[in-house]
């Protein structure tokens, strides 16, 4: 079976979560299968190691499963980028809109060294609203955000589009409704 049926199937689509009108897609099917889970990380890995990156960072929370797995498989330094409130130290942050009201994302101001070359990586690209504010913080450190990685991408969305000004976009599933 190709990757990307066996990923359609291991994920679940959870219609009005967690609100009317949204059809959720959970990953927790695909984290008990771990010959899948190693395959869908070689996946990610393929086009990203090409870029020659320095760093991988990822978004909180689902993000930091696959984000994690792929800087250790690399053997680059991890950057968190955590929800607003939850990094003890020196901080850069950013804020951006939600279809309701804002959210703000923090990463410690010394992960970043100036001149890095960094991955993003989430669990799923819908807007692009998130991805662009980790791009941001990674800018505001005098830093490159090279691509940006998705398991998942609603392309009906059109977030690609936003990123693609950014950086390169790699998803391995993609929901065209
Ligand atoms: P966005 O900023 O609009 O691209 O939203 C992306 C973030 O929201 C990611 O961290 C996703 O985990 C989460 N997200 C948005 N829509 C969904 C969905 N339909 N199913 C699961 N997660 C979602």
């Amino acid at each position: 079976m190709k990757l990307e049926e066996a990923l359609e199937q291991a994920i679940k689509e959870v219609p009005d979560f967690p609100q009317p009108g949204i059809s959720f897609k959970d990953i927790t099917p695909l984290l008990l299968d771990q010959k899948l889970v190693h395959e869908v990380l070689l996946a990610l890995l393929e086009p990203v190691e090409k870029l020659n990156p320095t760093h991988i960072a990822a978004i909180e929370s689902r993000g930091f499963l696959f984000g994690f797995m792929m800087a250790k498989e690399l053997g680059l330094p991890f950057i968190p980028v955590r929800k607003s409130g939850k990094l003890p130290r020196q901080k850069l942050t950013e804020s951006y809109s939600l279809e309701y009201g804002t959210a703000t994302v923090e990463v410690h101001r010394e992960d970043i060294p100036s001149g890095a070359r960094v991955v993003i990586h989430d669990d799923l690209l819908a807007t692009g609203g998130t991805a662009i504010a980790a791009c941001n913080l990674i800018q505001q450190a005098g830093a490159q955000g090279l691509a940006f990685s998705f398991l998942l991408e609603l392309s009906f969305l059109q977030g690609r589009e936003k990123l693609l000004k950014h950086g390169k976009v790699f998803s391995l599933l993609k929901y065209h409704n």
